[in-house]
């Protein structure tokens, strides 16, 4: 007898719309040797589409290529909290630079991050700011990573706003009543495979209360795999553990969510799937 736990399968999707991951880091090192192939699974478990997300200016450069090389692969560019240092006239400029590629749909991600402090709070505050004058500026959507640091966002955010091109909260983490503020404001909220786990009680609840013409799906691969494979690197194909437990928590079929879901996408992000 083999010692391997036999995991659930993937759902499947009986649908010819898939699903798109909003945000998953396909330039980093844990999918180097097989990038290929994390693609392809995707696509064949039905998530055609996958938005690859820029942290600093080299992971943005990445993020371009990648999008560049694959047909089905957008990019995000942007210095993430934990690079706030990095943000500076010289960083910001080679952004803009790299925004105007057609492929580019989206400036982040953004944002503060409270639970691990590896930025000076004052740095990640002016490079978020700084960030959010300049999506607005070129009429991009803003992606934001939120860590611990809800009620902070939000002032930031009411102060720096509108934003009329709209953004996503990356990732989303908070209860009912953060999901309503963030709601408030414009934004759409991204469910990460958290949801999936059984003790994500609030998210659970929060992802019922969010509208659908305001949800999205992300892995935020390769971290935070969901069930069965928590713990594990996390890639685009395993969004379907976390649309099949989303679509249960809306009561749809996976097929409507997918189709929700993806129109979300192409409004918010202007993209034609
Ligand atoms: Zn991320």
């Amino acid at each position: 007898m083999s010692k391997k736990k036999k995991r659930k399968p993937l759902p499947l999707l009986q649908s010819a719309c898939g699903f798109v991951d909003t945000h998953c880091h396909l330039d980093m090192d844990r999918y180097t040797d097989d990038v290929d192939d994390v693609i392809s699974r995707a696509k064949s478990a039905g998530v055609g589409t996958i938005i690859t997300i820029g942290i600093d200016l080299a992971s943005s450069k990445e993020a371009v290529g990648l999008c560049s090389q694959h047909q089905n692969v957008y990019a995000t560019v942007g210095i993430h909290p934990h690079y706030a240092p990095t943000c500076n006239a010289s960083t910001m400029a080679q952004l803009r630079e790299l925004s105007k590629h057609p492929k580019v749909v989206a400036f982040g991600e953004i944002g503060i991050n409270r639970y691990k402090d590896y930025a000076p709070i004052a740095d990640q505050i002016k490079a978020f700011t700084i960030q959010l004058q300049c999506a607005k500026e070129l009429n991009l959507p803003i992606i934001i990573h939120d860590r611990e640091a809800h009620a902070e966002i939000i002032t930031i955010l009411k102060a720096q706003g509108p934003f009329p091109a709209g953004g996503i909260i990356h990732c989303f983490s908070g209860d009912k009543t953060v999901a309503r503020k963030f709601l408030d404001l414009g934004f759409h909220l991204s469910i990460p495979g958290v949801v999936t786990f059984k003790k994500a009680l609030d998210l659970q609840e929060a992802t019922a209360s969010v509208p659908l013409n305001r949800l999205l799906l992300e892995t935020d691969g390769p971290f935070l795999a969901p069930e069965p494979y928590r713990g594990k690197r996390n890639e685009p194909a395993y969004l379907l553990y976390t649309a099949e437990k989303v679509a249960m928590l809306h009561n749809i079929s996976l097929e409507k969510l997918a189709e929700i879901t993806s129109q979300n996408v192409q409004n918010l992000l202007q993209i034609k799937l």
